[in-house]
């Protein structure tokens, strides 16, 4: 999974929906760490900025 950086409006609701934890929001920048993500699409189909792809 993949954050598209000008599309985040850094919400921060992706972080609240992902089972594992894999989104951090570090030094005004919203990351996927993908050696912990499961690809659940969670983050995706929550992010109201369509800023997330797979
Ligand atoms: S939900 Fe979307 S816009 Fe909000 S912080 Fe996550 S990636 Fe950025
Ligand atoms: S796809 Fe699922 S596991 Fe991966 S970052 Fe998004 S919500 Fe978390």
């Amino acid at each position: 999974m993949e954050i598209i950086a000008e599309r985040c409006k850094r919400c921060l609701v992706c972080i609240g929906v992902c089972p594992v934890k894999a989104i951090s929001d570090k030094d005004g920048i919203v990351s996927i760490d993908n050696n912990i993500c499961l690809e659940c699409g969670c983050c995706a189909a929550a992010c109201p900025n369509q800023a997330i792809k797979y």
